[in-house]
């Protein structure tokens, strides 16, 4: 394929944005190349500068579930646009998404809406130390809860030493306040609360971590979080922003049926508008201003635009009684295809899945959290996203992320995606 186009664009762009890209994963450090750039996208597809079409997995990392320029957002967001776009003041539609939400979530009595993933997390920490009244939190090696301070922060030596900033400009002081665990290790966990008692406010978990590659929980994982968390006065709160309308209705919390105190989602929540939310059972989201003390604000927080397309996004969803069955039929059989290509090459491999959530790691051991997610191959992940991309079929540029499968996806193009697959496996 050419890339003309999308290389000049590209090299324009690197003159006035930060390595031409407003977010980093966009740029294509890890696999080498210049980014492709995308001029529109329909259903299963994406349609680039050069004129090349691609059967899109990334699908703007996650809220296209229900494919690109899905009608009923485009139109809600036509005609609303219409009206204006934001006034600053309450309308009666962030009521509306908002009642629709708390009926498909289970355990969430209100919810407040922000522009991003990153911000409900930020926010959501803010309410559980202003609610616990304690400082700490705990967060897993892998999990990726947005960019804001407290997050940005990697294991030291050993998961359970005091966490250093892996980025300039986190402060130690916030570093020092973020406890850093393993994933699907209940006893680290179990250590960090005895190391720090009465100082933890809570406990934050992708339930099913999607930012290294596709980690589902192991069986107890989650059930234990949840002792833990009650049993020592620790919220615990769930980063549903991938797993929210992905996985089910009601998210991880009715796939394993575990509630948790405080819940945060993003991407498929704002049907491709820039839209977070975080929710909880009243008596913990009561404490946020204007009714208690715990501060957070925004001026185009629940604009009419994106929450018309929030509003028609979880309609689809809501009304779709087929939905989840069908995606997880569709990403069974692309998982088994995948399998059954890869062995009969040589390469190592391991696959993991949950619902729509898939990722390919090209080691052989079980990947059960970020170390195990870390040991993959990423010389032949490079090749073969490369020779994916050439084939037409584009996967997210990084060894460590879920494909984010569409329900626009038929099953030829899952047929023409694993005939692509085959092809580039003879080159690994
Ligand atoms: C994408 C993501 C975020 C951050 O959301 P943004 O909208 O990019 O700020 C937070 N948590 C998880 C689990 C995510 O996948």
């Amino acid at each position: 394929m050419l890339y003309q186009r999308s290389s000049q664009l590209f090299a324009e762009a690197e003159q006035v944005i930060p390595g031409g890209v407003n977010s980093p994963v966009r740029a294509f450090k890890a696999v080498g190349g210049t980014p492709i750039f995308i001029k529109s996208a329909k259903g299963a597809y994406l349609f680039d500068e050069d004129g090349n079409r691609y059967i899109d997995y990334i699908n703007s990392w996650g809220p296209m579930i229900l494919g690109h320029a899905y009608a009923p957002v485009v139109e809600s967001v036509i005609e609303r646009t219409k009206l204006g776009t934001s006034f600053g003041t309450p309308t009666a539609l962030e009521t509306e998404i908002a009642s629709l939400a708390i009926s498909m979530v289970p355990n969430i009595e209100k919810i407040r809406f922000v522009n991003s993933g990153t911000e409900a997390c930020m926010s959501a920490i803010r309410l559980a130390r202003g609610f616990t009244k304690k400082d700490k939190i705990i967060k897993f090696a892998g999990c990726y809860h947005g960019h804001s301070d407290s997050f940005l922060i990697q294991a030291g030596s050993g998961a359970s030493t005091f966490g250093t900033p892996n980025s300039p400009g986190v402060t130690a002081g916030t570093a020092k306040d973020t406890l850093l665990a393993r994933y699907n290790d209940l006893e680290n966990v179990a250590q960090l609360i005895a190391a720090n008692p009465n100082e933890i406010a809570a406990i934050i978990i992708e339930p099913v971590a999607g930012n290294m590659g596709c980690v589902p929980p192991q069986k107890g994982f989650l059930e234990g979080l949840r002792v833990l968390c009650s049993e020592n006065d620790i919220l615990l709160i769930f980063d549903e922003v991938m797993t929210g309308f992905r996985l089910a209705k009601g998210g991880v919390q009715e796939l394993y049926n575990i509630k948790a105190d405080i819940v945060t989602f993003g991407k498929v929540i704002g049907g491709g508008l820039p839209v977070g939310a975080f929710a909880a059972r009243a008596e913990i989201m009561n404490h946020l201003a204007p009714l208690g003390p715990v501060y957070q604000a925004g001026t185009l927080s629940g604009n009419p635009l994106a929450m018309a397309a929030g509003l028609a996004m979880l309609k689809g969803i809501n009304e779709d009684a087929g939905l989840f069955k069908r995606l997880e039929e569709k990403t069974a059989y692309l998982e088994n295809g995948i399998r059954e290509i890869l062995s009969e090459s040589k390469v190592d491999f391991t696959i993991n899945r949950l619902g729509s959530m898939i990722s390919v790691h090209f080691d052989a051991a079980p990947v059960t959290d970020f170390q195990s997610a870390a040991k993959g191959d990423n010389a032949t992940f490079k090749k073969f996203f490369h020779g994916l991309l050439d084939e037409g079929i584009y996967i997210a540029p990084s060894a460590y992320e879920t494909w984010f499968i569409t329900d626009a996806l038929t099953y030829e193009d899952l047929d023409h995606t694993l005939a692509a697959i085959r092809k580039v496996a003879q080159t690994l």
